[in-house]
């Protein structure tokens, strides 16, 4: 082959690159090294595995090795562990998990899609059984046949603990009750969803606790107590803030820990790979790491800010498989670049879509803004038609009107109104030119005047 590339790391971003690369060109070889045995899977569709709203594991797996062989004439070797990198003699070392044997290959261009891991919080007892977090289809079937099996074990999950408020945490929330457990959450901040501006997440705990989760914020999670049978229960440490408050103990047979996720860069920075200010490794536009035919895609490598072109780390499946798709461009010859990202994000909360894209206004007072915050509560269609308050907080740039990010939250509409946001932040858009879009109206659909254009009227 005149170009031998090794990706290491098989989900969103890996395979998106191998996929790329072999678009661009017939004749390199490509092989990816995998430690798990799942690949190409929708982390993102986990929730709704736990909680039945997708019966079958197969719907969110549905490509194996096999299928890239035939497809796309990639190698995929599942259970193989890349545990070292000699950038200088452009090799790799690899264990095969199932036999412990280890070898060496040899690469033109190396690809790091190495992921992150579930951050594992120092509290006692973290390790008992029926403590789980949420990351790969072993990790859902495992959470699923916990609750599923266990009244065959004799101790039924009825209730359970979520630790985290993010946007996991809250996926899971949603799923559990479904599925008639008694949920507890316990945040440490002040809020769920407490990356947004306070005035918005408070809007998630009201919607959390109209579902009768137990919302306990300002609180963590000092202690888990577990006996033989497994997890018992968590205690807790905190003012808290939702019914009985004052326990210091909440009984659960099940408990999730959601409270972040760091980038897997070890590997990146055995191989001399510089690391950027996010803890993630630093990509150029083309996704080229700081060593030579070493590169960097999806959760484990840093973005970059479209407004500010500063470097961020927001890890989400869509910036990884773009990332991916770039970087496979990119070696093969290709003309992509990252154009930066803006965090544009959505997660369903009971009844709510709660949307985010670019700068909050903490975070645009934080980079030094002075901050026109533009307010507005309109229905999403007419109210003979079921329109429901679509909430959209958005901020700009006092000095230049720009429009610098948006926040919004409702029944529905939260997602159109928000990609249409991150479209016009994008293209670098006044506050004032979101009047002027010409945007579609049904009242099936929307109201005459859009709430993107009551957004874009506020200062007029
Ligand atoms: P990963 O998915 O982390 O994959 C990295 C892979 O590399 C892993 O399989 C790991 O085993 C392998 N690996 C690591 N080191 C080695 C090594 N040394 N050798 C061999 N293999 C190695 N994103 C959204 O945009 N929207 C959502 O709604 C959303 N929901 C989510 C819900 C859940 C429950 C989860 C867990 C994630 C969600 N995400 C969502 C995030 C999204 O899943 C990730 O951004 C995406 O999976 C990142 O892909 P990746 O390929 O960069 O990394």
């Amino acid at each position: 082959p005149d170009l031998k590339i090794v990706v290491v790391g098989s989900v969103a971003a890996g395979t998106s690159a191998a996929a790329k690369a072999r678009r661009n060109t017939e004749t390199a070889q490509i092989t990816v090294y995998e430690r798990d045995h799942d690949i190409s899977y929708s982390g993102c569709g986990l929730p709704y595995f736990v909680g039945g709203e997708v019966a079958d594991i197969d719907d969110l797996t549905p490509r194996d090795p096999a299928w890239f062989k035939a497809r796309y004439d990639v190698d995929v070797h599942t259970g193989h562990e890349v545990v070292a990198v000699d950038a200088d003699g452009r090799t790799v070392t690899v264990r095969d998990l199932a036999t412990g044997r280890m070898f060496v290959d040899s690469y033109d261009e190396l690809v790091l899609a190495t992921g992150v891991r579930a951050v594992a919080p120092p509290i006692p007892g973290v390790g008992a059984t029926g403590v789980f977090s949420l990351r790969t289809p072993s990790d859902a079937g495992a959470i699923r046949a916990w609750i599923e099996d266990s009244e065959s074990r004799g101790r039924t999950v009825r209730s359970a603990v979520v630790v985290g408020a993010g946007y996991i945490g809250l996926e899971m929330t949603e799923q559990l009750v479904a599925r008639g457990l008694s949920v507890t959450v316990v945040e440490a901040l002040d809020h769920a969803m407490p990356r947004m501006d306070a005035d918005m997440s408070a809007r998630v705990d009201a919607e959390l606790r109209k579902h009768g989760v137990d919302l306990r914020l300002a609180t963590k999670v000092v202690g888990i107590t577990s006996d033989d049978d497994g997890v018992a229960g968590v205690e807790i440490d905190g003012v808290g803030s939702g019914v009985g408050a004052d326990t210091a103990h909440i009984d659960a047979e099940l408990v999730i820990i959601s409270v972040g996720v760091r980038p897997n860069v070890d590997l990146a920075e055995q191989a001399g790979v510089r690391l950027g200010p996010t803890g993630a490794v630093a990509v150029d536009r083309r996704q080229r790491t700081s060593v030579d035919h070493v590169w960097a895609v999806g959760d484990v490598a840093e973005s970059f800010h479209v407004i500010t072109g500063e470097p961020v780390w927001v890890p989400l499946g869509s910036t990884a498989n773009k990332m991916g798709r770039i970087a496979g461009d990119a070696m093969t010859g290709g003309p992509l670049e990252h154009r930066g990202i803006l965090g544009t994000s959505i997660v369903r909360v009971f009844d709510l879509g709660v949307a985010q894209t670019g700068f909050t206004e903490g975070q645009a007072r934080a980079a030094g803004y002075d901050v026109e915050v533009l307010h507005n509560i309109k229905p999403d269609r007419p109210e003979y038609l079921g329109g429901k308050p679509l909430v959209i907080k958005a901020v700009a740039d006092r000095a230049t009107g720009r429009l610098l990010g948006a926040q919004a939250i409702g029944a529905s509409g939260a997602d159109k109104r928000i990609d249409v946001l991150a479209t016009a932040i994008t293209y670098g858009a006044d506050v004032a030119d979101l009047f002027h879009l010409d945007l579609a109206y049904s009242p099936t659909y929307a109201t005459t005047k859009d709430p993107v254009h009551y957004t874009g009227m506020a200062l007029t």
